[in-house]
């Protein structure tokens, strides 16, 4: 991408923020008498972590050869998705790309931020309408890739690095689930690049609220300086370090969980009132049924939780891979449908 200048779609306040320095800014050391930052010398959590959680970042660089300088840690993705609109995007004037369907965070956050949302549907093959897309002037574009909820990669990605006149963020939440190794390597040759992934699908922490944010040194920077100091608690910033540390545990759950989604695609195309399963790059899979809304419903009597996609994607559920045990209730429950019609 040729003539991109970063400071042009930074908002002015960011630009000139002068940071919190919190007191774990200002000493980093790991011994001595912490007298500095009005903690509670007694306990066991009573410490601050560190804002810059810096050995999970380490943990992180070592795994897939990205410098630290150019990882920042979240409070999941969602933080990721809210702190791009702080650093970018000014309320009531900048624009986003959203294009669905697509993941819901990327409007909501919008609203929330005050910034208007031009939507460009994916294509009927749920692909990027690229051409569409750099016909409308706007701060940020949103990509989900592979998407949720429809759960493909999108193709043509790169095209619109280099030709989108502001920043790209994709969204790789459930790269771990393709063969694809994303864009995380390339954060380096392109400046308007961020991808933002995350440790609550493939790494099994959801509940611990760890995203990543991968991007060059000088969108790394804005971000750092833009999110609250404290922004994930020490425990959940040593839970995903000891996922980390773990990655023969991490790519056997992978495995089956890919071998359970293949089981699923083929025992669900069997039931009749299944109309089709979209080829699925993530850990769930959209399929088209009969009657979604009706379908849901008979699944919650069963203490079975899909999610009714219906209103973005008509006739459709999304059906996330659990355990093989839990799989197989699911498909006995789908069977009893099909007896009670
Ligand atoms: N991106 C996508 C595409 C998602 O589907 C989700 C959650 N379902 C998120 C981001 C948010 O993930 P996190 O738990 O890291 O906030």
């Amino acid at each position: 991408m040729k003539d991109f200048d970063l400071g042009s779609l930074v908002r002015p306040n960011i630009l000139a923020l002068n940071p919190y320095s919190s007191a774990r800014d200002e000493f980093t050391g790991e011994e001595g008498i912490f007298l500095d930052a009005n903690e509670n010398p007694y306990g066991k959590k009573n410490r601050y972590p560190d804002p810059r959680q810096r050995k999970l970042k380490k943990a992180l660089s070592e795994r897939n050869g990205i410098p630290t300088r150019n990882i920042l840690i979240g409070n999941g993705s969602d933080e990721v998705i809210d702190l791009v609109y702080r650093v970018f995007c000014e309320p009531s004037r900048d624009r986003v790309i959203i294009c669905p369907p697509t993941y819901g965070m990327y409007e909501v956050s919008a609203n929330i931020n005050n910034v208007k949302v031009i939507e460009v549907p994916l294509t009927s093959e749920f692909e990027l309408d690229i051409d569409e897309i750099l016909s409308h002037p706007a701060k940020c574009v949103f990509i989900c890739s592979p998407n949720n909820p429809t759960g493909n990669r999108l193709k043509n990605v790169e095209r619109l690095l280099n030709e989108f006149q502001g920043i790209v963020v994709v969204d790789e939440a459930y790269i771990d689930f393709c063969t694809d190794p994303g864009l995380v390597s390339k954060v380096q040759e392109y400046p308007n690049l961020i991808v933002s992934r995350t440790f609550s699908k493939a790494w099994a922490l959801a509940s611990a609220r760890v995203g990543i944010a991968y991007a060059n040194e000088e969108i790394i920077g804005l971000m750092s300086k833009t999110k609250p100091p404290y922004n994930v608690s020490a425990l959940n910033q040593s839970a995903a370090i000891d996922a980390l540390s773990k990655p023969r545990k991490f790519e056997y759950r992978l495995g089956v969980i890919l071998e359970q989604r293949s089981m699923l695609e083929a025992e669900l195309m069997k039931l009749p009132m299944v109309k089709k399963i979209y080829p699925s790059d993530a850990n769930f899979l959209l399929v088209k049924v009969d009657d979604a809304n009706n379908l849901y419903r008979h699944l919650v009597e069963k203490k079975v939780i899909v999610r009714n996609r219906h209103s973005v994607v008509p006739g459709c559920i999304r059906i996330t891979v659990g355990t093989p045990d839990e799989n197989q209730t699911l498909l006995e429950a789908m069977k009893n449908y099909n007896k009670k019609i």
